[in-house]
């Protein structure tokens, strides 16, 4: 077996705290390590330096040798190595772990610098706070508790700038409180590859803008929002809807393709209001594409599906049916159920001895964090063993079936049959069970509906492109009249005199890592 590379660890020491790090990692990184806060704003851990905020002041030293025979100078005090500390601060950004490397954090000088930088900051800052979108996550803020000075020794007026510029269609500049950090013109050129943001005019009057002609439209826009240190970039979306501490956070996955991104879900009383990404480096880094944020809009849909009847009701309705229809039922199950549903949708399928399509769902690919495969889980599928192979985006096999007769029921897992590749003649042919959340040409002509969770109503895992197992959390109850998917599906399993199968998702992951080798030593938390 191939052992990976050790890292080349060097030995840092922290305002006095010893440890050892990689070599060359950044400082502001190392210290968080030891639980040492170095305040940054220009500083992100997946950009490049550009050390122009300043906030990030050390000091640094290095061990003393002789520079004729490089031999260590001991102190003859401590009797240690001495340390030749250099006079003036260095920016810790821009400066990585080497050998011996000492750093002071807490010196007079230090808080001296950070206070000198923190007024800079503030003399034309607007000091908008009450009526600001980053209220209660701004880094000025809270950097002004440790560093600010109380009062202003500014007595000029203020420039004023801008207060709401369009940037593109969903990020809003508020150009006075920019501190010019430059974070979002690195993003948009290092990561979303669209260098379409830029700094104009000079000093005080530094304002940013976009290259004339051009808009901040791109899929990865947002991302801007987030790193934004400060109220500058807002969402269009979010601004002034809701104050973000009242905000509940639950982590969930990005299901509009098979990349996965973590997010996090921020419901207050039941309503989403935002989605943002969560950090995780096997992934998505700290990025996630705008589309996949607008999902929850989904939820509170004019074409959501509710039903005034209860769930033993339908379920008994579809059960019926799918009895009086045995030896010619098909399921169409969903690359975008979660591994629990696929696991029960198979149990469904064998209960019946019916087969199972799944229907591919593709796009273009673009190369950052929305993949041509826009199903979340069609590896859970094919882990689950609901299907053996990778579907196609028709259900041809399915539709010559129903043209033989030899299919008179089919089940379709939140799969709207008519948008992949069966025609509404094939639809008036057959009876049919829809499990879903939105209605569509198939849910309008179903015997039978059952309505249920979105993906922010429930919790459960997916797999992702890598074959990463991932979980997502219940962020907001559904609405009355939707039902657990998983609750439906065994009830079905049972009534169609399956085996009887939890719902309950510990439970049922007792069952799946006996039953799904490759899902054998998964512990469901
Ligand atoms: Fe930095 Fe925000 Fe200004 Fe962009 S808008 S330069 S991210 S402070």
């Amino acid at each position: 077996m191939i052992q990976p590379a050790k890292p080349d660890l060097v030995t840092v020491n922290i305002d006095g705290k010893e440890i050892a790090v990689p070599k060359g990692t950044n400082v502001i990184e190392a210290a968080r390590l030891v639980g040492v806060d170095i305040p940054h704003y220009c500083y992100h851990p997946k950009l490049s330096v550009v050390g122009n905020c300043r906030m990030c002041l050390i000091e640094m030293g290095m061990p003393a040798v002789d520079p004729a025979t490089k031999a260590p100078v001991m102190d003859p005090v401590t009797g240690k190595q001495r340390i030749n500390w250099i006079p003036r601060p260095q920016i810790g950004c821009a400066t990585n772990a080497s050998p011996g490397l000492h750093i002071r954090t807490q010196t007079p000088q230090i808080k001296d610098c950070r206070e000198g930088v923190m007024e800079f900051l503030l003399i034309n800052h607007p000091l908008d706070c009450p009526i600001c979108d980053q209220a209660g996550e701004c880094k000025l803020q809270e950097q002004s508790t440790g560093y600010g000075r109380g009062y202003s020794r500014y007595i000029e007026n203020k420039n004023v700038k801008p207060k709401r510029t369009q940037l593109g269609p969903r990020v809003t500049l508020d150009d006075e409180r920019c501190i010019l950090c430059s974070r979002c013109i690195r993003f948009s050129k290092e990561v979303a590859k669209d260098d379409v943001l830029g700094f104009i005019d000079r000093g005080s009057y530094s304002t940013l803008t976009c290259y004339p002609g051009r808009k901040l439209e791109n899929n990865y826009s947002l991302n801007t929002v987030d790193i934004c240190p400060v109220g500058a970039l807002t969402s269009t979306d979010f601004r002034f809807k809701m104050r973000v501490w009242f905000l509940k956070q639950s982590n969930s996955i990005d299901t509009e393709s098979s990349v996965g991104a973590s997010t996090v879900v921020w419901s207050r009383e039941g309503v989403i209001y935002r989605i943002t990404p969560r950090r995780n480096d096997e992934v998505n880094d700290t990025w996630m594409a705008d589309s996949g944020r607008l999902l929850y809009k989904a939820v509170r849909a004019e074409t959501r599906l509710t039903s005034t009847q209860p769930l033993a009701t339908l379920a008994t309705q579809a059960a019926d049916l799918l009895k009086a229809s045995r030896g010619t039922i098909a399921i169409v199950g969903s690359g975008q159920s979660s591994v629990e549903e696929q696991f029960l949708t198979r149990k469904l399928a064998n209960a019946l001895q019916a087969p199972v399509s799944l229907v591919a769902r593709t796009g273009a690919g673009d190369g950052v964090l929305v993949s041509a495969d826009r199903n979340p889980n069609l590896r859970g599928a094919l882990v689950t063993g609901l299907v053996c192979a990778l579907p196609s985006a028709r259900l041809d096999e399915l539709a010559t079936a129903i043209d033989s007769g030899r299919v008179k029921t089919v089940v379709s897992v939140g799969e709207d049959l008519l948008g992949a590749g069966l025609t509404a003649a094939h639809l008036a042919k057959v009876s049919i069970v829809y499990l879903g959340t939105q209605a569509n040409a198939t849910s309008v002509v179903a015997k039978v509906v059952l309505p249920t969770l979105s993906v922010f109503e429930k919790a459960g895992t997916l797999v992702n492109q890598q074959f990463r197992l991932q979980k997502f959390a219940k962020a907001v109850p559904g609405p009355t009249g939707a039902f657990d998917d998983l609750a439906v599906l065994s009830q079905l399993v049972g009534l169609v005199g399956g085996t009887a199968v939890s719902s309950e998702l510990h439970t049922l992951w007792t069952l799946i890592t006996t039953e799904v080798p490759a899902l054998g030593t998964v512990t469901y938390l």
